[in-house]
């Protein structure tokens, strides 16, 4: 792979694609108005509606029924009259005849067992019952049902500036999640005969308006979870009088809700930085089996959120402990079943305080007073304050691996959708990557700074190759609307979270990304961001030009895979006789014979050259690796024309490598090459993605060393998400894989069952 150097010629088809895949993402990203700027910050008129509710909710804790009045004071904060306003009916979507069981797509084969028809049969009475809706005074309000939204119509437009309020009373049969699913519902845990509630998207709420949807009143299909607008909520909340609830906000009744040794363990929890126990596991298993039969009415008051949340039970444990985010007190709680522990008396609190300090250094400061995670089997879902979280060890109190990062993870992740979308407050009808895909990248850091090589799922480059390779029928870009989504994990989540994660360790850099990112919570917390907010910002904070990423990772499904299809390697000429010539004689030399002209030495005894000296002329006799004195000359005379800097160049042996390179899946990407030499040293070359710009399938590029290489190496730290990684090495390398004949059996035994066999001596 060695050759002299005299001259090269680059030559390549240019791509008419490299232009698309470069050009500015005008057309894609809406005009920028004085809503919203071409800096990605809200522009000098954005406005955006507020909606206060007041509500007085009864559990029926014996019928799973559930009883609210609301009144929903909502304030049209924009320039436009409002004849209609409209409202989300979430819980709709468990009518019999709901949209999202129409659509579902069914094949024969998913009723396999007696349990899928069973679970098919089934029927639930779900769904919303309104039984008024009216002003305050009490005259009632004309409105429309149309499946998961209900529109109002007020007696005279409600006009910039302007406040209406009205009531609504409504009702629902609670849903049991472990049978019909849903992020809410109840859990029933049969041998007590107990009930743990996790309830949300339970009250009609008032759907966000604004520049860019206008209502948005996209019906509930069950994948585009809630856009809400922001506002105060003073909710009471009755319950059978031995539960304990948690809410979204600052419980306002502590005192006629919780016992005396429960406040003053509350007192010592909020000055301590460990979580203290509000309930210990005694005293709940105590309520479980002494059923109370009176109430109490539990007062919860929060500012400032889109939702409102909470959980019941009389099994609940509760801990509670402080952490400060820039002087700001905020109580870090959980609230779980016996059933939980061992994993969340030890971890849940702690987790809850962890995330909020890490998004907090990465987002925004966390402003809200109180933090809390709940235990509810097999889901994670989010709300303002307040997440409902799985992770349930097994019943003789062991866990495998999985069981407790997956806890750890979902609760790092539900606790941090705090930041997004609860407050960085996205559309997510719309666009599940905005809170998912960013939620998950941050969940990613702050998995990091819990455990040194916490195993993350999604984050590092190299766990969403196996997706992005994948059948292209069911990839979709993450720019697809929420319910179109193919791969919704992979595509919300861990895309969206890696493309991040590239931005910050490859493309920009940590310094350029960290500010960048922040800027973009900081411009839109409590406020509505939208796709080209986000990636405006992080250009214009950055000054990196980020198009051509957005286009490639965020536009198509096209994947990473660079390969590097040859080196060859040039040496400069020293143009001196004494030197070329017997390097050319060298070559010459050590070339490899032709197999027909070792054979004719044999066969050949004699050639006529051989024969009659009176053949070999001048040309046949001369040795052209002879040096004679003309060489020399010449030699001389080209030498004192060099300055000294062209002569100490000529003399440095410097190493040319031209390596030529081969975009295979098709989306652009930095060049991360490692250069090994025949010391052992290595080099890392960064070649930004514009390498790209002219011709985005094939690029060469010329490195110069001081020293030999032995070999090259392509993304050698797998930060570019390089779907083939077989075609990085030069010269290419194959590992050996180890195959197993017999394939050793695994029970459903969990090492920490294991340990417990091994100490038991079985
Ligand atoms: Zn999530």
């Amino acid at each position: 792979m060695k050759k002299t150097l005299s001259f090269l010629v680059v030559c390549s088809a240019l791509s008419a694609s490299a232009q698309t895949k470069f050009a500015q993402l005008d057309i894609e990203l809406p005009t920028p108005n004085e809503y919203r700027t071409a800096a990605g910050a809200p522009g000098h008129n954005y406005y955006q509606q507020k909606a206060d509710y007041k509500m007085n909710l009864t559990l029926d804790d014996t019928k799973q029924i559930i009883r609210g009045e609301e009144v929903i004071t909502y304030t049209n904060n924009s320039p436009d009259v409002l004849e209609y306003l409209w409202l989300q009916l979430d819980q709709n979507i468990f009518k019999a005849d709901s949209d999202s069981k129409l659509i579902a797509v069914e094949k024969m084969e998913d009723f396999e067992s007696i349990k899928d028809v069973e679970r098919k049969l089934m029927t639930f009475e779900g769904g919303f019952n309104i039984e008024m809706v009216a002003t305050v005074n009490g005259e009632k309000m004309r409105y429309a049902i149309n499946k998961t939204m209900m529109r109002i119509d007020p007696a005279k437009p409600l006009g910039p500036k302007q406040s209406i309020s009205f009531k609504i009373k409504w009702w629902y049969n609670i849903n049991d999640r472990m049978k019909f699913g849903g992020r809410s519902g109840y859990e029933y845990f049969e041998k007590e005969d107990n009930y743990l509630y996790t309830i949300a998207q339970f009250f009609p709420r008032m759907c966000v308006y604004n520049d860019v949807e206008g209502w948005q009143n996209k019906q509930f299909l069950g994948k585009g979870e809630f856009t809400l607008p922001f506002g105060d909520y003073e909710v009471s909340i009755t319950v059978p009088s031995d539960h304990i609830v948690a809410g979204t906000g600052e419980l306002q009744n502590g005192a006629s809700v919780m016992t005396a040794e429960q406040r003053s363990r509350m007192d010592k929890a909020k000055i301590s930085n460990t979580p203290i126990l509000i309930v210990t596991q005694a005293e709940a298993e105590n309520a479980e089996k002494n059923k109370a039969t009176g109430t109490k009415t539990w007062t919860y008051k929060a500012k400032n959120v889109r939702d409102f949340a909470f959980a019941t039970s009389r099994k609940f444990m509760w801990d509670a402990q402080n952490t400060v985010v820039k002087g700001k007190n905020i109580l870090c709680m959980s609230f779980y079943p016996k059933e939980g522990n061992p994993l969340w008396e030890r971890y849940s609190t702690k987790l809850v305080a962890h995330t909020i300090q890490t998004y907090s250094k990465y987002t925004i400061d966390y402003t809200y007073p109180v933090a809390i995670s709940v235990h509810s089997n097999q889901i994670g879902m989010e709300y303002p304050m307040i997440c409902f979280n799985g992770g349930r060890p097994n019943e003789d109190g062991t866990y495998s691996e999985q069981t407790k990062y997956g806890m750890w993870g979902v609760i790092i992740h539900e606790v941090g959708h705090n930041f997004f979308p609860m407050i960085i407050n996205s559309d997510e009808r719309q666009w599940s990557w905005m809170d998912e895909g960013l939620n998950t990248f941050v969940q990613y850091l702050t998995e990091q700074e819990w455990e040194r090589g916490y195993p993350s799922r999604r984050g590092p480059a190299a766990m969403i190759t196996d997706y992005m390779r994948g059948d292209q029928k069911f990839i979709s870009p993450i720019m697809t609307n929420s319910e179109s989504i193919w791969q919704f994990g992979n595509n919300a989540y861990g895309k969206p979270a890696t493309a991040l994660n590239i931005l910050r360790e490859t493309i920009m850099g940590r310094e350029l990304f960290d500010f960048a990112f922040k800027t973009y919570c900081e411009r839109w917390k409590f406020k509505h961001p939208t796709p080209a907010d986000f990636f405006r910002t992080m250009e214009d904070a950055s000054g990196v030009d980020l198009d051509w990423f957005w286009r490639g990772w965020f536009y198509s499904t096209e994947y990473v895979d660079i390969s590097l299809d040859y080196v060859k390697n040039f040496e400069l000429n020293s143009n001196n006789p004494e030197i070329e010539k017997a390097e050319n004689k060298k070559a010459a030399d050590s070339r490899p014979q032709f197999i027909g002209d070792a054979r004719n030495k044999e066969s050949i005894k004699q050639t006529v050259n051989e024969r009659d000296t009176l053949i070999d002329d001048f040309y046949a006799k001369r040795d052209i690796y002879q040096v004679d004195r003309l060489d020399k000359k010449e030699y001389e005379e080209l030498q004192s024309k060099l300055t000294p800097e062209q002569k100490k160049i000529l003399e440095s042996k410097k190493q040319f490598y031209e390596l030529s390179f081969t975009n295979k899946g098709g989306l652009v990407t930095p060049l991360i090459i490692q250069a090994t030499f025949e010391d052992g040293s290595t080099k890392v070359i960064n070649i930004p993605a514009e390498i790209w710009k002219m011709d985005d399938i094939t690029v060469t590029k010329v490195l110069i060393f001081d020293k030999p290489v032995v070999s090259f190496q392509l993304d050698p730290f797998l930060e570019t998400a390089d779907c083939d990684v077989n075609n990085n090495a030069f010269p290419p390398t194959s590992k050996p894989t180890r195959f197993q004949l017999f394939q050793q059996k695994q029970g459903n035994e969990n090492p920490m069952q294991r340990q417990k066999r091994l100490e038991s001596g079985n």
